[in-house]
């Protein structure tokens, strides 16, 4: 199998989506190392469900790491709140405080300030990669103000300055957390998350595809990622899985 103790780090000026690149590049068989890509402009960045992630040229830091996954296909479900752990916890290090939303989503001030977006791949020779994409808005430039302006956030000064060292963090807190989520699963990321959970104990709808399924006090996440809801009307917690599913404030 693969190791991932290399990591090969590169930087393009322009592509759609660093996230497509990476998984085209598994499915030829190009990566032989755990690869980060980042890219100064995405064009079409990708959220989930084929939602789109706006930027604009250097308004964003926006990168994805190829990872040679060295655990069952199962365990990825809980992969992007791991991830939404590695971002805050490295935030903290840069002086932002920032919040999670379940289950992929890392707010400050209830508006979102970074996107994750988890895809996988088999390699021909049946090798499982996690494609780990994230987005962090620098700032939100006048053109995408008005599609994203009152539900993003952007990073506060000075940290926004100090986008490479950032990047350099992050990289190093997601190989070490790599090791931990594929060695542990999501043991030691379940307290960390809930200590960071932006809507512990309060009232929140549960969207599918804009309607919504669930109303309820959001608790916190179980030890297998799920989302524990204490549904109105005092009936016992409901236990939520991500697949395509939102979540609001009330
Ligand atoms: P939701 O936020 O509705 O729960 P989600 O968490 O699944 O959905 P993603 O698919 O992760 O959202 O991200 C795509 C969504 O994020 C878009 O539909 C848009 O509303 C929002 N968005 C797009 N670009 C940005 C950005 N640069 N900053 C903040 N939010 C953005």
């Amino acid at each position: 199998g693969h190791h991932a103790e290399h990591c090969q780090i590169e930087v393009v000026a322009e592509t759609g989506s660093t996230n497509a690149d990476l998984l085209a590049r598994v499915a030829q068989r190009s990566l032989s190392a755990a690869t980060l890509l980042a890219a100064e402009t995405q064009t079409a960045g990708r959220g989930r469900a084929g939602r789109t992630w706006l930027t604009a040229p250097a308004a964003a830091l926006t990168f994805s790491l190829a990872w040679p996954f060295a655990a069952p296909l199962h365990a990825l479900v809980g992969l992007p709140l791991a991830v939404g752990v590695t971002i805050a916890e490295t935030l903290a290090d840069f002086g932002v405080a920032v919040q999670l939303k379940w289950p992929n989503d890392v707010l400050q001030g209830g508006r979102k300030l970074a996107g994750i977006l988890i895809e996988t791949a088999t390699a021909p020779d049946r090798q499982v990669w996690a494609v780990i994409g994230i987005g962090i808005n620098l700032s939100i430039p006048e053109p995408l103000q008005e599609q994203i302006g009152q539900r993003a956030a952007s990073l506060p000064a000075p940290a926004a300055q100090d986008r490479d060292l950032l990047l350099a963090s992050l990289l190093s807190a997601l190989v070490q957390n790599m090791r931990q989520f594929e060695s542990h699963g999501l043991s030691t990321f379940v307290e960390r998350w809930n200590r960071l959970h932006a809507f512990a104990g309060q009232q929140v709808l549960i969207l599918d595809q804009g309607k919504v399924l669930h109303e309820g006090r959001a608790l916190g996440i179980d030890q297998i990622g799920r989302l524990m809801l204490q549904p109105d009307g005092g009936a016992s917690p409901l236990a939520i899985m991500a697949g395509d599913i939102s979540l609001r404030a009330k």
